[in-house]
C-alpha cells in the first residue's frame, strides 16, 4: 500500500468529520481515524483547519479564516480574553465537549 495514498485518504477522512462535526475535539477526531493527536492537529493544520478555545464547549467550531481575521479570536479578544485566542496547536490541549 503506498503510504502517501493512506495518508491523503486519512486527511481526506479527518476534512470530512470536521465539515460535518466542526464541534469534534481533537480527541473524538483522534478516536474516529485511529491517528495520534499530534497528526490529528497537524493534519487539520495543514488543511486549513483552526479551533478557537473558548465558548461554553471550551471551544470554538473549527474553521477555515483563509487569510481573512478570525472571527472567534476577534470575539475572545472583545471578551478580554487575550491569552491568544488561537490554539497553539502543538500544546496538550483536550477540547471538552459540554454534553
Ligand atoms: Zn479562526
Amino acid at each position: 500500500m503506498d503510504f502517501r495514498e493512506t495518508k491523503d485518504r486519512t486527511r481526506e477522512t479527518l476534512n470530512q468529520l470536521v465539515e460535518s462535526d466542526p464541534m469534534m475535539s481533537v480527541e473524538e477526531l483522534r478516536e474516529a481515524t485511529g491517528l495520534k493527536v499530534h497528526t490529528v492537529r497537524q493534519m487539520l493544520k495543514g488543511l486549513g483547519w483552526h479551533a478557537v478555545k473558548g465558548g461554553s464547549d471550551g471551544h470554538f467550531p473549527w474553521h477555515k479564516d483563509e487569510g481573512r481575521p478570525c472571527p472567534y479570536e476577534a470575539q475572545q479578544k472583545a471578551k478580554g480574553k487575550t491569552k491568544m485566542g488561537v490554539v497553539d496547536l502543538d500544546a496538550p490541549v483536550e477540547f471538552k465537549r459540554a454534553a
